[in-house]
């Protein structure tokens, strides 16, 4: 049975337009058109209609100030003055109440919404434009009716395009090119439906760190990544690095693998191995499906083929469980779509024993 492919026309509404990189406005590479060439790569298996669901597991898995926020910001920026003061319609936070600010003091809410911005935005790249929660939100959608089609038994695989991706995101806050974890709140939509133990493999060229922190303290949820060493200076530098196991309840349910930057297949198929070791025994499986590590992508330094993703998709189909593929990154337009048909290829076939 070919993998159905959950997506939604409201994704195409966030436009990032730009994000600003140490100091500097650069072109957002996390284009509406992504939705279109993964579409177009993927032209052979069944499309599903994102279903409207409600916000019950998304307040599970992300704070009520926090969603609130992101649903209202942006209506509140353009009320603002801030089109005739700064010349443009992004959110874009300045200050950040960091404990480097906060010294463990509690925070007043900050009246003014650029103030607010850097309460639950922790970078300067993740600006929140006319439908970013829209298409975040429907992302949000894309991944639940993954999960139901799974869980109703109709689908032993199911993917979700979502867009924008999901795993930067934390409880409180966005960051890193993501708004809503999509693929938290497809682990938790799982666990809600009476899985015992789900487990999320993340393939991203980046750490995701949201997805960790959310899990953290949880052994109900695991999480293991592949990426690239942010000891090596990439994003999210504060996390991903391997002794970064989890905590409380949650000690030994994380697990890193940071590769070296030009990792090509073999390295990064042994970390896939051993993610799929580190998933045995779970009762569902969540796969943060970015495909930025291939060699084309622009956006890390990891050299991933087409065949590297297919191969890394029968280790994790062949895990046998029910599995809901969410897409992460991926930014290199041209090869993007064949490269998620790799994986999903891979994954049907793993899973066909
Ligand atoms: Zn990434």
């Amino acid at each position: 049975m070919p993998i159905p492919v959950v997506w939604s026309p409201e994704t195409r509404r966030h436009e990032p337009m730009r994000e600003v990189w140490v100091g500097v406005p650069t072109d957002g590479t996390e284009l509406p058109e992504r939705v279109d060439r993964i579409l177009d790569g993927l032209g052979n298996q069944p499309r599903v209609e994102a279903v409207v669901h409600g916000d019950e597991v998304l307040r599970r898995v992300h704070a009520e100030a926090f969603v609130d926020h992101l649903r209202t910001v942006h209506a509140e920026w353009l009320a603002g003055p801030y089109d005739d003061l700064v010349g443009q319609d992004r959110v874009a936070p300045y200050v950040f109440p960091t404990p480097a600010m906060t010294q463990g003091m509690p925070l007043t809410r900050a009246t003014a919404t650029h103030g607010r911005a850097g309460q639950f935005g922790y970078d300067t790249m993740t600006l929140v434009g006319p439908g970013t929660w829209e298409a975040a939100r429907a992302a949000v959608d894309c991944a639940l009716t993954a999960v139901d089609l799974v869980t109703n038994g109709a689908e032993s695989t199911a993917y979700a395009l979502c867009r924008p991706p999901g795993h930067h995101a934390t409880r409180d806050g966005y960051g890193g090119s993501c708004y809503l974890n999509n693929a938290a709140i497809a682990a938790q939509a799982l666990r809600d439906a009476d899985a015992g133990r789900v487990t999320v493999v993340d393939l991203d060229a980046h750490h995701g760190n949201g997805t960790q922190a959310i899990f953290w303290e949880r052994d109900d949820v695991r999480y293991g990544s592949v990426h690239v060493d942010p000891g090596a200076g990439w994003f999210p530098h504060f996390f991903g690095h391997a002794h970064e196991s989890g905590s409380g309840q949650g000690a030994g349910a994380t697990r890193n693998l940071p590769l070296e930057e030009g990792s090509e297949d073999a390295a990064w198929l042994d970390a896939v191995r051993e993610l799929a070791q580190f998933a045995d025994g779970t009762d569902a499986l969540v796969v943060s499906l970015g495909v930025d590590a291939a060699a084309e992508d622009p956006e890390s330094p990891l050299q991933v083929t087409a065949d590297g993703y297919a191969a890394a998709g029968r280790l994790l189909g062949s895990l046998g469980v029910p599995a809901v593929v969410v897409q992460e990154g991926g930014y290199h337009l041209d090869t993007l779509g064949g490269l998620v048909a790799a994986y999903l290829g891979g994954h049907e076939q793993g899973s066909n024993g």
